[in-house]
């Protein structure tokens, strides 16, 4: 089957846009062009930038500027635009463009040249090659006008900057999979808990996601609906997929179950598929006539890139989808996370995450085992889930928790380690790792923030291109790393509630 709704991110563009206007006279703003296309043309080259660099005539009015970024918020292939003042762009002129548009903004403090011609150099050179002062007037500008964006210093040729583009670019494609993202939750919340509530119409306003409920039976129904011909063919692709326990095999005593655990799979992806959805939630207290808690088949919907909370989360289930559209194409993947139980061993602590089922097999390059198992919770059949080990190597979590007036993003930098020893009697997917800066501090950070227990952990991209998403939202982000102490922390806490009540007027 292939059901992966993970973007191609070549389909996507971000507009390369030069300042500069009409003082200079035209064999100038010939070069301007000529060297901007350059500029454009090698990020563009740059293999780990990730999507299309269109290069755009240089602007040299108001209105010219105005028009590029209408056509911009217009044009739904665009996710986001680049500036660029080779020469001095008058700032006034950008007034009505910046204005109106409504993609992210990566302004790019660049020259064409890396050395200074030094024997060469005459006023002709330094006409043409004045960003040095020409962007620091846009820079004023999109301050002025208090504009979200990302800023990066530097000579294309220098990985460093490519990499920030790249990452700011992962991020904007990030933000265009939230704007379009509908996501179905299956029952609500689970009862009594209060992180994994939050406003479903801000979310909307602040991130651009529709979120809205579905009763379970109309779930049901599709399942019901799934044909024993496609039940047959799914389960072919288990047996080929992964390590399959015998009693799951076509003659093993428990066959049924992975029969119903494939119609789960079917009807929810025919659910989604038609209902143009790339998230969901479900609840183990409504699950109506299903005859399992879906796990196999949630697990392998979040590694085809869709969103996943469990117990009616839908706000995980976003960063979920956002995570894998912003590791398109790369190693590893992103996952549904719960801290569950620590390895408290004086210096040695690391944390066990897991869910009951629904942890995505896009953590491992190892082929999972498909097995069987009781579930003491929601008081169905055994369900049937894929169970291996996250690979090692680093990773973020991050949550998103709704503080009332605000969103709050907490993103921890862990490393995933191996296990000290096989865990036989736990089977299910699984990661572990030591969070950063060390045991102790990044809990009590969490704690601090007042971070959620369900995370998106991502294997693919790192804290920076969360950074850049979470700025676009206008969201506030607690960035727990190596540089992280409490003390600082608090106070971060502290500044943050004052700056994102004022940030937001009356
Ligand atoms: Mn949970």
């Amino acid at each position: 089957m292939t059901g992966s709704i993970i973007p191609n991110l070549k389909t996507k563009s971000v507009w390369f846009l030069t300042g500069s206007q009409d003082l200079y006279g035209a064999e100038t703003l010939r070069q301007v062009a000529e060297q901007s296309q350059e500029v454009a043309a090698s990020l563009g080259a740059a293999n780990t930038i990730p999507v299309t660099v269109e290069w755009k005539p240089v602007l040299k009015s108001s209105d010219a500027i105005r028009r590029a970024m209408i056509e911009a918020n217009s044009d739904d292939s665009v996710i986001g635009v680049i500036t660029w003042m080779h020469t001095f762009s008058p700032s006034k002129m950008w007034i009505h463009g910046l204005g109106v548009l409504s993609k992210p903004l990566l302004h790019l403090h660049t020259q064409a040249n890396v050395a200074l011609p030094w024997d060469e150099i005459d006023f002709d050179f330094m006409n043409l090659n004045q960003a040095a002062h020409g962007d620091r007037e846009h820079g004023y500008i999109l301050s002025r006008m208090n504009l979200a964006r990302k800023t990066v210093v530097g000579h294309v040729s220098n990985p460093a900057v490519v990499t920030q583009v790249a990452n700011w670019a992962r991020a904007a494609a990030g933000w265009d999979a939230a704007q379009n993202l509908k996501l179905a939750r299956f029952g609500d919340n689970m009862r009594y808990v209060a992180v994994t509530e939050g406003d479903k119409t801000e979310a909307e306003i602040r991130f651009g996601v529709q979120v809205n409920t579905w009763g379970v039976n109309e779930l049901v129904e599709a399942v019901d609906a799934a044909t024993e011909s496609a039940i047959d063919d799914l389960v072919d692709e288990y047996l080929t997929s992964y390590d399959v326990v015998p009693e799951l095999l076509k003659d093993g005593a428990r066959h049924q179950s992975l029969r119903d655990g494939a119609a789960i799979e079917l009807g929810l992806r025919s659910f989604l598929e038609g209902g143009g959805f790339g998230a969901f939630t479900t609840s183990f207290e409504d699950l109506g006539s299903l005859k399992q808690l879906p796990g196999l088949a949630v697990q392998r919907l979040m590694a085809d890139g869709y969103g996943f909370g469990a117990e009616g989360d839908w706000k995980t289930a976003i960063l979920v989808r956002v995570a894998n559209v912003m590791g398109a194409g790369l190693p590893g993947g992103a996952s549904l996370m719960e801290d569950y139980t620590y390895h408290l061993t004086p210096g040695q602590e690391k944390i066990l995450g897991a869910h009951m089922l629904e942890v995505s097999p896009s953590l491992t390059t190892a082929r999972p085992s498909l097995q069987i198992h009781p579930l003491g919770i929601g008081g169905k059949d055994d369900p049937v889930r894929l169970v291996f080990t996250a690979d090692s190597g680093p990773a973020v979590v991050v949550a998103l928790s709704d503080m009332r007036d605000r969103f709050r993003l907490v993103a921890n930098v862990v490393d995933n380690v191996p296990l000290d020893a096989p865990m036989p009697r736990l089977p299910v997917g699984h990661a572990v790792w030591k969070p950063q800066p060390d045991f102790a501090t990044s809990a009590a950070a969490w704690l601090t923030a007042g971070a959620a227990h369900h995370t998106v952990m991502s294997t693919a991209v790192g804290v920076d291109v969360f950074r850049d998403w979470a700025e676009m939202a206008g969201a506030e982000l607690l960035v727990i790393d190596e540089h992280t102490t409490l003390r600082e922390f608090h106070k971060e806490v502290r500044w943050n509630a004052a700056y994102f009540r004022l940030a937001q007027g009356l």
